[in-house]
């Protein structure tokens, strides 16, 4: 058991990353206090900044707040009714395989089961797919064709013993921030070693690492190399191979053919010799090796290959399954795993079996189904294109919103609009996809609200735990998905009384005829009372009943293949999907930032977490930049045959010459024409399913605007689709930066419009017209308190809110404060001192360096100076690099 909480605090957890840090929420009367949770043993008290911020990202301002059909509000029962009406009149004229659910790793595990359960084992489909399929489903296929099972076969603690760390693909100091600071405390405690296999020098590579900045799409080429290298040097371990294995051979001499010596996998990766050479002897010599890998090579036209030829050389090594050794896949959703676990994706059935006869067989009986879906559905990208093509008639979309984060998101939309039922499920009131006006809209409850389990990227299943009263009527998604069951005339199937009910079902199907035979098992926990599900401790998987969880699988084997034996991949050739061309010259490779998460539905609300990087971008080399006329700080256009996105360019060197990398955060709702997801090709790999989102031809244009400038107002705005405009939040309020040709008269119709939504207090302009510069500042205040500014100039102007905080946080300004915002003047001492870095206690750019310039030589001697990067640390790779360039 964990100590308690204080009294009024509530034991959860973290509804971002798949690390699953333990949280400690504490509701008071000025929000709720949010602390890491020193007895999880995930974080062991540790939070990043977006977790630390998650007190601020719990108003109710932006929630939807009660069901609507066709955009007028309705009552559940109606809501509901409509949609079980819908899916029964689909199924009946178009057949079960005309219906879908599209589903989301931030939904809880008792959510996916009975999602599942309804449309696997009632409706008689497989249609249920998960934005997961963009995240992780080649690990998942990569596991299965290996493993024979969806298994990560160790846990955090390997992270800690290991004396080698390899990345792939993964800017975990950004994406994963608690489980790297636990990486660099080994490095710095025990001298672990790391290597960052990266094309982009992320934020994860310091003067300590070795950093290979390899080509897109060759990453199984230097796993190959590995591999050979390791049969060259005698550093196979044939008794694993042998007793543990199949197949090596065939994978061997294919590797062979892709990579036979160390030459020609550094000419193919595009790295040197010396530094490849680095890398396999430092894998060769390091017993004790962990090799982390994520989107970079999950989302990939070959990704399943990629984790094929990753595991390979673990396998060989028999580095798996022991203390400090294995291969590990970084989730990126706090309850992917869970996804995985009840079978919420369309090439799986149910707790990790399969579309086989007998595990059909298995499932029915165990549910006693109604309908079994007999085949595998359809997956995200395939389903899509399903709705788009009429096969698919009616769609649920839960937690996720498809119209900015898929693939080719322009054809999304259009997509969408050809739905006969389009139900989405959401705890926020305005997204891209509810926007797209589905038919029915369900509120959901949101973090803090709902209650249940997760599993992070250790197999540790933990509890999601309410401590806060629902807004206004939302509900949860099980109990949504099962009302619904219970419409279409299966009440028996669905009557669950709460989410430890379904838990108990849930792992009951675990064990169900288990036997040691499949992975999944939580047989232990079938047992479980509500008051003990209510405390439930973090647990890892597999629990099989009277046996102890287990931390590591795989040691001596026992993979769970037909005869036990780990498969050995002789992986395709690697290459891109679609190489560049003169129509498409550079590739584009997309990602997350520190401080954001998916569609900015929640961390967008957060002004600390705004205050690191505010606005969409692309970063690209200083040649190419050169070459295409885009200059620093400058526009640039992006795009290609699918749509075209508009960004802030930062020229940057930690950008490989020929390719560019842009985030996947902003959307429609935060930002004008900034959806990445747009231009992404919708090419996946065959066997997962999963798009790939690293490596998509696109070109480059600059982009000029006459005026420059930003808007501060106390509601979000957005401005006509001419101007390329993004707002970020603040205290009380929102800044959008605007560069337009818009004259000022045209925005100011804009802000009259959104005053006048305020109080009846006594409202007043004021304003500075300086035409010959063409400057134009506008603000209106109702009695003394600005409610909006408008500042504008010529778009090389510089034009910085940040000198105005302080009036605009006034409740009354002062005489001077009203004439420092009529010229533009700081009226809080503060300049413009750059992004925040240390988003915990808002330390910026210039703080840092100045602190340098004083004095300090570490990151412990900034901190000790500016406090920055003493809180979570997530901030402290960056703060390692500015010193690095400050020297
Ligand atoms: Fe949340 Fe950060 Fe922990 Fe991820 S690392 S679970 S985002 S606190």
């Amino acid at each position: 058991m964990n100590a308690p909480a204080a009294a009024l605090s509530t034991r959860t957890t973290c509804p971002y990353c798949g690390v699953g840090c333990g949280v400690i929420a504490t509701p008071g009367p000025d929000g709720v206090g949010i602390a890491g949770d020193p007895d999880h043993p995930a974080n062991l008290g540790r939070l990043c900044s977006k977790g630390s911020a998650l007190g601020e990202t719990l108003g109710a301002d932006s929630r939807l707040l009660y069901p609507q059909i066709h955009g007028t509000r309705a009552s559940w029962d109606d809501a509901l009714s409509f949609v079980a009406e819908g899916f029964k009149s689909t199924i009946e004229k178009h057949g079960p395989d005309s219906v879908a659910f599209y589903l989301s790793g931030q939904l809880l595990t008792e959510d996916y089961y009975v999602a599942n359960k309804l449309m696997k084992g009632f409706i008689g489909s497989a249609n249920v797919d998960t934005n997961s399929r963009l995240c992780m489903s080649s690990s998942v296929a990569g596991h299965k064709r290996v493993f024979g099972s969806d298994t990560v076969p160790g846990c955090y603690e390997d992270l800690d013993d290991a004396d080698l760390l390899v990345f792939v693909g993964s800017n975990a100091a950004w994406c994963h921030p608690v489980l790297f600071r636990r990486m660099e405390t080994a490095v710095e405690t025990r001298g672990t070693r790391m290597v960052i296999i990266d094309p982009r020098r992320t934020a994860s590579v310091d003067d300590r690492a070795l950093h290979l900045a390899i080509t897109p799409g060759t990453d199984a080429i230097l796993f190959s190399g590995l591999l050979v290298h390791l049969a060259n040097t005698n550093a196979l371990d044939h008794h694993y191979i042998n007793q543990n294995t199949q197949n090596f051979e065939s994978a061997l001499t294919r590797a062979v053919e892709i990579a036979p010596t160390i030459a020609v996998t550094a000419a193919k990766t595009g790295l040197d010799i010396a530094d490849v050479t680095a890398f396999f002897d430092l894998f060769v010599s390091t017993p004790r090796v962990v090799t982390l890998y994520s989107q970079g090579v999950n989302q990939s036209s070959q990704g399943t290959d990629k984790v094929a030829s990753i595991l390979a050389v673990h396998l060989a090594t028999g580095r798996i399954g022991t203390p400090g050794c294995g291969p590990f896949s970084l989730t990126g959703q706090p309850n992917a795993m869970g996804g995985r676990e009840v079978g919420g994706l369309a090439n799986q059935l149910a707790a990790h079996m399969g579309f086989s006869e007998p595990e059909i067989d298995r499932v029915g009986r165990f549910w006693a189904a109604e309908r079994m879906a007999t085949r595998e559905g359809l997956k995200a990208v395939d389903l899509f294109d399903a709705v788009a093509d009429g096969r698919i008639k009616a769609l649920w979309v839960m937690g996720t919103n498809p119209a900015v984060s898929l693939p080719r998101a322009d054809a999304v939309r259009v997509a969408l609009k050809k739905l006969d039922l389009f139900v989405v499920s959401d705890v926020v009131a305005h997204n891209d996809t509810l926007d797209m006006r589905p038919d029915v809209r369900l509120p959901a409850l949101a973090w803090g609200e709902k209650s249940g389990t997760v599993t992070n990227s250790e197999r540790r299943i933990s509890r999601q735990r309410s401590f806060l009263t629902p807004a206004g009527e939302a509900k949860a998604d099980w109990w949504a998905v099962c009302e619904v069951g219970k419409k279409l005339g299966y009440a028996k199937a669905f009557s669950f009384a709460n989410a430890a009910d379904i838990f108990r079902e849930h792992a009951a199907l675990s064990a169900y005829e288990n036997n040691g035979t499949r992975d999944f098992d939580l047989g232990a926990l079938v047992e479980l009372d509500d008051t003990n599900f209510d405390q439930l401790t973090p647990v890892q998987w597999p629990f099989r009943k009277d046996q102890q969880p287990e931390k590591r699988l795989f040691e001596e084997g026992g993979f769970f293949t037909p005869t036990g034996r780990a498969h050995f991949i002789a992986i395709e050739p690697p290459a891109l999907a679609e190489p560049t061309s003169s129509n498409w010259p550079l590739l584009l490779n997309t990602g997350r930032v520190r401080d954001h998460w998916h569609t900015m539905t929640r961390t967008g609300l957060s002004p600390r977490l705004a205050s690191h990087i505010s606005e969409p971008f692309v970063t690209m080399h200083p040649v190419d930049a050169e070459t295409f006329g885009i200059e620093d700080q400058g526009l640039a256009k992006v795009s290609n045959g699918h749509g075209s996105v508009v960004l802030r360019a930062h020229v940057s060197d930690t950008q490989r010459q020929g390719e560019v990398f842009a985030p996947i955060h902003w959307n429609d709702d935060v930002a004008a024409n900034a959806r990445v997801g747009a231009l992404v090709h919708a090419i996946c790999d065959p066997w997962s399913g999963q798009p790939d989102a690293k490596a998509t031809p696109v070109s480059i244009a600059p982009v000029q605007k006459k005026f420059a400038g930003f808007i501060l107002s106390r509601n979000r705005l957005r401005l006509d689709a001419g101007s390329i405009w993004s707002w970020q939040a603040l205290a009380d309020g929102f800044a959008t930066r605007v560069e337009t040709n818009a004259e000022a008269e045209q925005i100011c119709a804009l802000l009259a419009e959104h005053v006048s939504q305020s109080g009846p207090g006594q409202l007043e302009t004021m304003s500075f017209e300086d035409p010959a510069r063409g400057v134009s500042r506008r603000s209106w205040v109702e009695n003394g308190r600005l409610l909006a500014v408008l500042f504008l100039g010529p778009v090389n102007s510089t034009q910085s809110w940040e000198p105005l905080l302080e009036a605009w946080l006034a409740d009354t300004m002062t005489a001077q404060q009203r004439r420092f915002v009529l010229a533009g003047k700081q009226t809080n001492g503060i300049a413009d001192a750059g992004p925040a870095i240390c988003a915990c206690f808002g330390v910026r750019r210039g703080a840092i360096v100045q602190s340098i310039e004083d004095g300090a030589c570490t990151a412990a001697e900034v901190g000790m100076r500016v406090k920055a990067g003493t809180n979570c640390g997530s901030c402290l790779p960056e703060i390692k690099r500015i010193l690095q360039s400050e020297h």
